[in-house]
């Protein structure tokens, strides 16, 4: 069995680190950054979601362990006092695991396409200009948006940005994603559907611009400017993120930890 190990880096996450390394050593496992089977992170949610992008390309061969040095996060389980109880499960083989979806993002621009994956969501933000796009659902149209931009998020998702933007909370045994606006323009002229919107997993939403000005695309938390595309085509795909728990944890346990 292979592990490796992705840390926030701060001292006290890399005291774990050692700690982490020593112990699974006593255990026979190997360290092994490029081709894990278990990847363990410490730090936060953007650690986690950091490692989850790393290992993209191997992600149905590996299983993500979550030790979380800061305040409680959403997808990291484990704390510091129960890292011997995590050895003990490796060791033991003793797990409770949990799949999470992956949203897919497909951009095309100029007949080239590139595929993106997020566990959170993505977002589409002009922060300078009004951005005016067309939004399909199944190739139909459905209306045209002007405002900041457009959120579209998993069902771990609905968590983050898709919460402080208004949207609903979804249970991740919904096999569905999430649509919601970031500052839409509603007045005599422009006019857009203005509620959080939830999707079933075989359908998707392709957004179309209708402006040439630049726009930031976030996948998690990377980020990167598109000097224009031709159109975006969002759905929940078959790849998802197994998670192990420390303590099986129903969603709403999770948001009730998390949040209240
Ligand atoms: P980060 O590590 O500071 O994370 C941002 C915050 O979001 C942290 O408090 C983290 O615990 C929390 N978080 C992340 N995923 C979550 C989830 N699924 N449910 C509940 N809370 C969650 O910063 P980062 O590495 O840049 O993280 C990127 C994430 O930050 C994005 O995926 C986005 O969801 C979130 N974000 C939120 C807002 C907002 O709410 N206005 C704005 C930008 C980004």
């Amino acid at each position: 069995m292979k592990y490796s190990i992705i840390s926030r880096g701060d001292p006290f996450s890399a005291s774990i680190v050692v700690e982490l390394h020593e112990k699974l050593g006593l255990i026979n496992l190997i360290n092994d950054q490029d081709n894990p089977n278990i990847v363990i992170t410490v730090g936060g949610d953007g650690t986690m979601l950091k490692a989850v992008h790393q290992y993209l390309d191997i992600i149905d061969q590996v299983v993500f362990i979550g030790v979380h040095t800061g305040k409680l996060g959403f997808y990291t389980d484990f704390t510091h006092e129960n890292v011997d109880l995590l050895i003990e499960q490796i060791k033991n083989d003793e797990y409770i695991d949990i799949k999470f979806p992956l949203l897919s993002a497909n951009v095309w621009t100029n007949s080239i396409c590139e595929q993106y994956y997020a566990l959170n969501e993505i977002t589409l933000i002009n922060a300078f200009h009004t951005q005016h796009l067309d939004v399909f659902i199944n190739d139909e149209y459905f209306e045209s948006f002007q405002g900041t931009g457009l959120c579209v998020s998993t069902p771990t998702g609905s968590s983050a940005y898709n919460k402080s933007l208004g949207g609903a909370l979804l249970h991740p045994n919904l096999q569905a994603f999430q649509l919601t606006e970031i500052g839409s323009i509603n007045n005599n002229v422009y006019r857009t559907i203005s509620a959080p919107m939830i999707f079933p997993k075989e359908q998707s939403i392709i957004l179309k611009s209708k402006d040439s000005y630049e726009v930031s695309l976030t996948v998690d938390h990377e980020h990167q400017t598109l000097k224009g595309y031709d159109e975006i085509r969002c759905t929940l795909s078959d790849k998802s993120v197994v998670f192990r728990q420390f303590i099986e944890k129903d969603f709403w346990k999770r948001i009730q930890k998390s949040f209240l």
